[in-house]
């Protein structure tokens, strides 16, 4: 706290807000933020507000009371939020901004924080903006000068990394893997050398596809999670190589249910000497052989994940 606030103003206006909110004192958070910055007076904030991805204990206070507050709540599906706000309280009005008409929503919603409104922007679930809408908005906000503050929560790819106990120092959000089995396959060649533990969401009727692509792509022997369902009744967490993964979603439907994310360590040392070793028999056999036929036997020859190998 008291380095924070030898820091310089924007930090001491932190630090107190940090203090208060320490105390239990939430009330005026939004004011505390328009008072830090250099807008006062001028156009409304900008607040993209996390909510739950399951557990509806999982929108805080804060986020709660920034909702109520806001003038206009900026949602990806109004008739989705209408119940979790309806739960809550929440009466204020809604508008839809999602990737079909995010153009035309962003014009008038800047328009309206520039008019001194509020504005609250929430997706489905989780963090706007991950794998959601609301990067146009956000930026075109930044551009207009308009304040932008974060109100956070719940967040699958993060729930899922906390839980995993895989490293977590290092990692890399992949989002979603290509629907295209041919493109889904070649975004996996590229991310089959990734030293960074890597967070994966995936639909329910592609996981056992995906979760297949992986194993070949990466090998059978990397340590993978699949987390299903966080936050919710039925959250699971498998624990296995990627091979044992691809075999239980295969046959076991339970596995294929609800929303899921793969967490899945980065490549390792030993892993890094078989790939090297792959690419170079890939690469005598390839001047003799076929693609598929050279990526078969360099595999088998050196342990190196098949897919990884193979250059169409
Ligand atoms: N913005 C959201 C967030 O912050 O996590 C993600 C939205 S994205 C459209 C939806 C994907 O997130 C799902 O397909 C799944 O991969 C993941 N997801 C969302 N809720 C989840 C949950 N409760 N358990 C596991 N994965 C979840």
């Amino acid at each position: 706290m008291l380095r924070l606030i030898r820091d310089g103003p924007s930090m001491v206006r932190t630090s107190v807000v940090f203090f208060n909110t320490m105390l239990g004192d939430d009330s005026g958070s939004t004011r505390d933020v328009r008072a830090s910055n250099m807008n006062v007076g001028k156009s409304g904030i900008l607040s993209v507000v996390a909510t739950p991805i399951g557990n509806l204990g999982d929108l805080s206070p804060r986020a709660q009371q920034v909702l109520r507050d806001a003038t206009v709540i900026a949602a990806e599906d109004t008739r989705h939020s209408r119940p979790l706000l309806q739960h809550f309280g929440i009466a204020t009005p809604l508008t839809a901004l999602h990737e079909h008409n995010e153009r035309a929503a962003v014009a008038s919603l800047i328009a309206k924080l520039q008019a001194g409104e509020d504005v609250a922007l929430i997706s489905d679930a989780g963090t706007p903006l991950i794998s959601d809408p609301g990067f146009r908005l956000v930026r075109a906000a930044r551009e207009a000068g308009i304040d932008v503050s974060p109100v956070p929560g719940a967040c699958a790819a993060i729930a899922a990394l906390s839980v995993a106990g895989l490293p977590s120092d290092r990692f890399v959000f992949e989002g979603f893997l290509p629907a295209k089995a041919a493109a889904r396959r070649a975004r996996l060649r590229e991310l089959a050398g990734e030293t960074r533990t890597l967070v994966v969401y995936e639909s329910s009727h592609r996981i056992a596809e995906s979760c297949v692509d992986l194993r070949d792509a990466l090998g059978a022997e990397r340590e993978a999670r699949l987390l299903r369902e966080l936050t919710k009744v039925h959250e699971t967490c498998l624990g296995a190589t990627l091979g044992e993964i691809a075999k239980r979603v295969e046959s076991d439907p339970e596995q294929r249910l609800g929303e899921c994310v793969l967490v899945i360590a980065g490549r390792g040392e030993e892993a890094d000497a078989k790939l090297a070793e792959g690419r170079r028999a890939y690469a005598l056999l390839r001047a003799e052989l076929a693609p598929a036929q050279a990526a078969k036997l360099a595999a088998a020859i050196t342990g190196a994940p098949r897919k990884a190998l193979y250059e169409p």
